[in-house]
């Protein structure tokens, strides 16, 4: 594939949009926030997953990242919203619209573990799709695929609008020193994973999972964390990234 090509393809690279928070509140000693929007909304599928592509083909270098290039949300009192990395978080896979995802999953939970020092232990499957406003879910962390808003057995994080994927958590605590995240999740819409590239595939596992211990979206196309797919979407986690994932990690100790 030569350079005119890439840059044909690079061409067709939808607009920016803004980041959007697609829900957040806080109350006492109780704070949500789910994010995402990893795939542009106006763009075809299929370009973005020529994109993806391009960013291979065309031997595109990998790109360091900017190390400063990340985002936390804090509690009342300033310290970094997390889980506490002294215990061991409990998860389970909802994949019964994608039987095949384990290894995928598993390898993206292992990357995370390893920057944060986080420790994942699998509970086992589950028959759950992460909602809005749902509380119970059956592990601490739970990873689902499922398909968009409306649609059977679709969730309502998932607007079907080239959204491919949302994490978020839940944070609680007796006071404000000592409030963390209780709880988090990542849905995936299998529709369109399904129609991605294994790299598209890749950088979503990471950056929803991301979300769901505490990382926000980076400002630079160079990070996972950046809120859209672009033609040079890291597929592992950059500079920045892994600056976020630290901060979120159990380098701060127990909570
Ligand atoms: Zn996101």
């Amino acid at each position: 594939m030569n350079a005119a090509v890439c840059a044909e393809k690079l061409a067709v690279a939808p607009p920016k949009q803004p980041y959007r928070h697609v829900s957040g509140k806080t109350e006492a000693f109780v704070m949500t926030r789910s994010l995402t929007r990893f795939l542009p909304r106006s763009a075809a599928l299929a370009a973005t997953a020529a994109l993806a592509a391009t960013a291979v083909a065309c031997g595109a270098p990998p790109v360091p990242g900017v190390s400063s290039d990340y985002s936390v949300t804090r509690a009342g009192d300033g310290h970094v919203l997390r889980w506490n990395p002294c215990a061991t978080i409990r998860w389970r896979l909802d994949a019964r619209l994608e039987p095949g995802a384990m290894p995928q999953v598993s390898s993206a939970l292992n990357t995370l573990g390893s920057a944060t020092g986080l420790s994942f232990v699998y509970d086992g499957t589950a028959a759950y799709t992460p909602q809005p406003n749902k509380w119970n879910q059956p592990s601490a962390l739970v990873v689902s695929f499922a398909r968009h808003s409306g649609a059977v057995q679709g969730s309502n994080y998932l607007s079907g609008a080239g959204q491919i994927g949302e994490g978020g958590w839940t944070a609680s605590g007796t006071s404000q020193a000592n409030i963390r995240i209780v709880e988090g999740y990542a849905v995936i819409d299998t529709d369109l994973y399904n129609r991605s590239t294994g790299n598209v595939r890749a950088a979503t596992l990471l950056h929803e999972l991301a979300h769901s211990v505490g990382l926000n979206h980076a400002a630079f196309k160079s990070e996972v964390m950046y809120p859209m797919l672009t033609g040079v979407s890291p597929t592992f986690y950059a500079a920045g990234d892994l600056s976020g994932l630290r901060a979120v990690g159990s380098g701060a100790g127990c909570i």
